[in-house]
């Protein structure tokens, strides 16, 4: 554990002032991610919005708050997982992510899902899962079935923020949250790891990303 950990943070160090694409330069932060390093569930997301380019972390926004409400109905949280994102910066507008930014962002994410070495990875929405699972179908005929890849599970599901657009679809998401539970059975939960203390003196003069750092 500590030693994917140790891994995660070098990795964390050595990307984080990525300027490969023209993302970087409407950037506030970088999102590499975050959650327990030793995750046996991991999720990917699509790109930071206007939270996470804020904060530096996955998922804070309105769709992180349901995708938190949809781990606590497995009586799970995000300390026990490990969330990321296709991209890792934010696309201006929050418009979609394009094909050579997924071409230059993906070996991070690949690097990632190597280090943590989760037993299932859930996609959330299109562009995950095709990078994911290396194809060009809509997400629509993929969630909710379950696939093998280099030795894990990934089950493909539709992300959190659509729910904000039509809130029907949050019962799809929950039932698909109940297949994650029984993906990890019963007895095999990964413990929660400690999260260190937070620290919010302003003397503090620990580096910006010490936030970040705490979440892995
Ligand atoms: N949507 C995503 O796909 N990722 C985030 O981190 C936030 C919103």
């Amino acid at each position: 554990m500590e030693d994917k950990r140790e891994k995660l943070k070098s990795f964390f160090y050595k990307i984080n002032d990525c300027r490969q694409c023209e993302l970087h330069k409407g950037r506030t932060k970088f999102v590499f991610g975050g959650g327990n390093a030793a995750a046996e569930l991991m999720f990917v997301g699509e790109a930071p919005g206007k939270n996470e380019d804020l904060q530096g972390l996955p998922f804070v926004g309105r769709a992180g708050k349901i995708l938190d409400d949809l781990l606590g109905s497995i009586d799970m949280n995000r300390k026990e997982v490990f969330i990321a994102n296709v991209l890792k910066c934010r696309p201006p507008g929050n418009r979609d992510p394009r094909i050579d930014e997924i071409d230059t962002c993906k070996e991070y994410l690949f690097e990632q899902i190597n280090i943590i070495d989760p037993r299932i990875i859930c996609t959330l929405g299109k562009y995950s899962t095709q990078l994911i699972l290396n194809t060009s179908h809509g997400i629509t005929g993929l969630r909710g079935k379950v696939f093998h890849r280099d030795g894990r599970t990934i089950l493909p599901i539709n992300h959190p923020a659509a729910v904000l657009y039509n809130p029907s679809r949050i019962e799809i998401l929950q039932k698909d949250f109940l297949r994650i539970k029984d993906l990890l059975g019963s007895g095999n939960k990964v413990k929660p790891v400690p999260v260190g203390k937070e620290n919010d003196s302003e003397e503090d003069n620990k580096s910006e990303d010490s936030g970040q750092l705490e979440l892995f």
